[in-house]
């Protein structure tokens, strides 16, 4: 049975990808941080569409040590990933003069730091088995920016150049890396913001759902997808056109 890493999949975008993952079969580790409620909840409805029983994980991203020892248990325990999507993600909106270096860290130290601490062991194993999928998931604000946004932008920016990068050096070795760059979807990120401002910059004219990005990710872990690396694919509505 395929094996899958989702992190932050206990709401929004890593909740639909894994019940996505799930219902194509997928063994999913889901992770979340905090909200383990809604992380069975997830759990349970992969298990109610038939799919297999997921298996639980709880790690800050913040904290590399914690994460690399604990994607190192799951490695151990349950054997390797078919496919890891790096989704979990954070973002303060602050200007940049009034930022305090706490929100620049958490933002950096989640978003970015957390590629380094689960990607590098998963990477040695994908290695070792010569295959793998890789997905990370960035944001359209790494490409058009985004004021109020300069830590978040900063950090989705140089995960879509470090994805492009390690395609480069894995993809002989039948792995490969990609990145899904969502525009504006509706989740808890999203709450309190000025939705309705943003729908002229956007063609379609309306936000995207989760699943509408979790199919992408999907697609990108699938056999059918081997051809595919070192992309940068936007599920965004057209935003960036
Ligand atoms: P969300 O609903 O806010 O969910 C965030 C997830 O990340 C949760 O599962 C959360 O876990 C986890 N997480 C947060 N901080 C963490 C940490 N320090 N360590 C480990 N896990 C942590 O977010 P979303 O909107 O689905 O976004 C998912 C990804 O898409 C993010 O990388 C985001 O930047 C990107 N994105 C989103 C949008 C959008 O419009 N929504 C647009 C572009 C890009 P707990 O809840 O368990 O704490």
């Amino acid at each position: 049975m395929k094996q899958a890493l989702v992190t932050g999949a206990s709401r929004g975008i890593g909740a639909a990808t894994a019940l996505a993952l799930g219902a194509a079969g997928y063994r999913v580790w889901l992770h979340y941080r905090r909200q383990e409620a809604a992380a069975r909840s997830v759990a349970a409805a992969i298990l109610g569409a038939g799919g297999p029983e997921p298996h639980l994980v709880s790690f800050d991203l913040r904290d590399r040590q914690q994460t690399e020892a604990a994607t190192h248990t799951l490695l151990q325990e349950l054997g390797n990933p078919d496919a890891v999507v790096l989704n979990a993600g954070i973002s303060h909106n602050q200007l940049f003069a009034l930022m305090d270096d706490t929100q620049w860290d958490e933002v950096i130290g989640t978003n970015l730091n957390g590629f380094l601490a689960v990607g590098r062991p998963v990477v040695k194993a994908m290695v070792r088995q010569r295959r793998g999928r890789i997905v990370v998931v960035s944001s359209v604000a790494a490409q058009r920016g985004s004021a109020g946004q300069v830590a978040y932008a900063a950090s989705k920016g140089a995960l879509a150049s470090a994805a492009r990068s390690l395609a480069l050096e894995v993809a002989r070795l039948g792995i490969t890396v990609n990145v899904v760059s969502p525009g504006f979807i509706e989740t808890e990120m999203l709450a309190g913001a000025p939705v309705q401002a943003y729908l002229p910059l956007v063609p379609l004219r309306r936000v995207g759902q989760p699943s509408e990005v979790a199919h992408v990710i999907r697609y990108l872990c699938s056999d059918e997808a081997a051809f595919v690396t070192g992309q940068v694919i936007g599920v965004n509505g057209g935003l960036w056109m």
